[in-house]
């Protein structure tokens, strides 16, 4: 993987080579900042969701030890949580609270099971009304063949937890409320997968001259873990490629001028506690 900053007409304009290691592949991404371009993969663009989503800014809540917590009470109808991506459709008026859990607590049922996640534990809890559906929203990108008994949906019981079928689409997979409560998406662990990823470049505040790079799966989760480690650096972007990208494989970043770059390679991989990333 390749990278340059530069400026030009007071705008940066950024290039970058992501190296997969493995399949000697490099994809070439060229960023001009303050313009944006789509979301999603070149694949994924193409999609169109005929379903009318109501966007919503939850009521953020933050508890003793820190947790954020996220508030809504909306109308019945199909709603989109701005922050975190949860949808939730319903044919009554609900109220619901929802916080990003950690997966720690569920890594060795997963491992168990065959299973890994592919996006954000949901901790969520309907404190009025009812569900109709759930749609929780993962990071990978279906542009293989993917069967739907390769993914799962884990889910909270009175008695504990399960694991349930659940309805794939391009962003989501869709879940309707019966006796569980849906809490996040799972792809079979022998399945080789590609996933949408963010690209998140940082100005260290205590090095000099010193870019941290980080490439996750587009995670609101890994997200918010990144921001948190990089509180009181500068924030040069947030992008993403324009193709998916395989997990589990190796990853290079190179510059177009002399700069020291650590580590040499890095795995894409999906965690929410220490994610990794270039320094140069
Ligand atoms: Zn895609």
């Amino acid at each position: 993987m390749s990278s340059s900053l530069r400026t030009s007409s007071c705008k940066f304009k950024l290039e970058i080579i992501f190296h997969n290691i493995e399949l000697d592949l490099f994809i070439f991404i060229y960023i001009i900042l303050f313009i944006s371009p789509g979301r999603t993969c070149e694949f994924c663009s193409v999609f169109v969701d005929h379903e009318h989503w109501q966007p919503f800014e939850p009521t953020r809540v933050t508890a003793v030890d820190e947790t954020v917590k996220y508030r809504i009470s909306v109308t019945r109808g199909s709603h989109e949580c701005r922050v975190t991506g949860l949808r939730w459709q319903s044919f009554c008026n609900v109220e619901l609270e929802y916080s990003l859990g950690d997966w720690d607590l569920y890594s060795d049922l997963l491992e168990k099971k065959g299973f890994v996640s592919c996006g954000p534990l949901m901790d969520l809890r309907v404190i009025s009304g009812q569900l109709a559906a759930v749609h929780l929203p993962h990071f990978i990108c279906l542009d293989t063949q993917h069967r739907w008994r390769d993914f799962r949906m884990l889910c909270a019981e009175d008695t504990g937890v399960s694991l349930e079928d659940c309805l794939i689409s391009q962003f989501h997979a869709v879940q309707f409320c019966h006796t569980f409560i849906p809490m996040a998406v799972l792809v079979s662990s022998g399945v080789p997968v590609k996933a949408h990823c963010d690209i998140l470049i940082y100005l260290s505040s205590t090095a000099h001259q010193t870019l941290h790079v980080y490439l996750i799966p587009g995670d609101v989760k890994m997200k918010e873990s990144v921001e948190k480690r990089e509180k009181g650096s500068v924030k040069i972007c947030t992008t993403w490629p324009d193709v998916s990208l395989q997990m589990k494989q190796h990853y290079t970043l190179s510059t177009s001028c002399s700069s020291q770059i650590t580590p040499q390679k890095l795995k894409l991989r999906y965690t929410s506690k220490t994610p990794n990333f270039f320094k140069t």
